[in-house]
């Protein structure tokens, strides 16, 4: 099924959704506003490792329905697959978003270079002429299901719903098909589809100059003082020590991305968008979902233990703190979730001195491009055979492979895969279909499980690969690139899900729960009826005590 089937058919699901909506569980007050977050990479290590810590929104939160065991429960646990689960129910099984980039291998755009490419960006609109994965035009059209906002909008279109985030697929995935309004930085600017830009909140201008001022100029470090103990050097290589802050340059717009600031501006949109469309004061409910960017580009950029993301995850908790007074001090009646996309790992160098065994970076061989190249040459085939976005994920063969030689190409590139002593397992695409859609907690899933619920028959490879545990996927620490997530291990599925409202009887659930059970879950709040078989969640209950807000 093509992505766009969805959109034909969803006047009819809707029409069913509307008619079976029912009035919201009595036990919590039903609210105007949903306020769901996502924060880029913050894993439920990092949320448990800071938890004494908090002295403003993440206090607010760990104190309301904890789940610090939340899962992205998909093996592929990057930032598009897991956005998409936050507000739609669905593993990317469904939602069609198996990871950032995924390949086809059939059909080739020309790339900038005049080369044939055959990825394909998880929101771009493939369709676009003259486009590609790098220079693409920003869609929700890959996306296969509704989101929360979507089946609002169809029972009620008076429901808005603004997506706010510092990346474009934090903002398209949450917010989905049908937005107020949808916003992104692009690396320059916070800005949204060009059709709807006559949507943007008139504080999008003052918040862009500011953003461009904030670039502009030198910015001084300001260790807080509970981070001390994290500031300590660490060589990643003969030119590089990581750990310690070190002083934002002027006009670097990607350290930006890597600070409070960006955060800051990025809640100061949403507020602004919240203040100006009057979130939660009309007819019918609405939705303001935001995604934070910097404490990913901070994991990425620096790791998750040294100085830098502990100032990070202070100035996060500020920033939470600041978005709760504005609704407070607005009287509408609002719920927060917060989660993550993905969880994370820290850099390898910092890994080993901390006393963790069998942390190594990855070895190039098992790059696509690499492995690929040298299969080529065994087999006698031309050209590059393997696509692929990393050392692990989906990999596939390329469609310049002759049908006759297929079967030999495709054995050969598993075997290399398998004789690898970096590679924990590699399943086969026919063994991944017939594996059944995993039930159950998540938590004790088997490898292949987990791949099933990012496995689409039409978007993914003729193999998938994963690595060992505590492989990083990047072959050398350079500047600005030292660690990352994407595995199938705890580490980077295991992300907090937290609620928060006005009068909620604070309790917290340490086993698993999947992050496609906020969808229904948040559905529940507010008598909105989702049919089982169209979701993969299940409503959570968040009422301490006997009563549930699930039917
Ligand atoms: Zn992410």
């Amino acid at each position: 099924m093509k992505a766009t089937h969805w959109l034909l058919a969803g006047t009819m699901l809707f029409a069913g959704t509307a008619a079976q909506a029912q009035t919201a569980a009595p036990e919590i007050p039903e609210p105007k506003l949903i306020v769901a977050i996502a924060v880029d990479q913050f894993s439920t290590d990092i949320f448990n490792e800071y938890r004494p810590t908090y002295t403003g929104g993440l206090k607010r939160l760990a104190q309301g329905v904890a789940f610090p065991s939340g899962y992205q429960s998909h093996a592929a646990t990057e930032t598009c697959p897991g956005h998409s689960t936050i507000l739609t129910g669905s593993r990317p099984s469904r939602t069609g978003i198996i990871a950032n980039n995924w390949f086809d291998p059939a059909n080739g755009r020309a790339g900038k270079d005049g080369k044939a490419s055959f990825e394909v960006y998880c929101s771009e609109d493939t369709s676009v002429p003259g486009s590609n994965s790098s220079n693409y035009t920003v869609s929700p059209k890959l996306l296969k299901v509704p989101t929360l906002g979507d089946r609002m909008r169809a029972v009620n279109p008076a429901s808005q719903v603004v997506a706010v985030s510092g990346k474009d697929r934090g903002a398209v995935m949450m917010g989905g098909h049908n937005t107020t309004l949808t916003m992104w930085w692009d690396g320059k600017a916070f800005r949204t589809y060009d059709a709807s830009k006559s949507a943007e909140p008139k504080a999008a201008t003052t918040i862009n100059a500011k953003a461009k001022a904030e670039i502009d100029k030198p910015t001084p470090v300001k260790l807080p003082a509970s981070c001390a103990t994290h500031s300590r050097a660490v060589a990643v290589d003969a030119k590089t020590s990581l750990g310690t802050l070190q002083p934002r340059k002027a006009g670097d717009a990607r350290a930006f991305r890597a600070s409070g600031a960006f955060d800051a501006l990025t809640m100061d949109l949403a507020l602004a968008a919240f203040a100006e469309k009057k979130l939660g004061r009309g007819p019918a409910t609405d939705v303001l979902a935001v995604s934070l960017s910097a404490t990913d580009y901070v994991g990425h950029s620096t790791g998750t233990a040294g100085a830098e993301m502990c100032t990070q995850i202070a100035a996060l908790d500020a920033t939470l703190g600041r978005m709760f007074a504005a609704l407070d001090k607005s009287k509408v009646p609002y719920t927060v979730m917060l989660t993550a996309d993905h969880g994370g790992h820290d850099m390898t160098e910092r890994n080993t001195e901390n006393g963790l065994p069998n942390a190594e970076r990855v070895d190039v061989a098992l790059l696509p491009s690499v492995a690929g190249k040298a299969l080529a040459k065994e087999l006698g085939i031309e050209g590059p055979l393997l696509l692929g976005d990393g050392p692990f994920g989906d990999i596939y063969l390329s469609a310049a492979v002759p049908a006759e030689k297929r079967q030999a190409a495709l054995d050969a590139a598993y075997a290399h895969y398998q004789n690898h002593k970096q590679v924990e397992a590699i399943f086969r695409k026919a063994e991944i279909a017939a594996t059944p859609s995993p039930a159950g907690p998540p938590e004790d899933w088997s490898l292949i499980q987990r791949v099933r619920a990012n496995f689409d028959p039409e978007r993914s490879g003729d193999f998938y690969v994963a690595l060992k545990r505590y492989v990083t996927p990047i072959p050398a620490g350079t500047a600005g690139y030292v660690a990352t997530h994407g595995s199938p291990w705890g580490y980077d599925r295991r992300v907090p899900i937290l609620f928060w409202w006005k009068g909620v009887a604070q309790f917290e659930q340490p086993n698993g729960i999947e992050t496609a059970d906020i969808m229904p879950t948040l559905a529940s709040l507010i008598g909105l009826t989702v049919p089982e078989t169209e979701i993969d969640g299940r409503c959570v209950d968040l009422v301490a005590g006997t009563k549930s807000n699930c039917r």
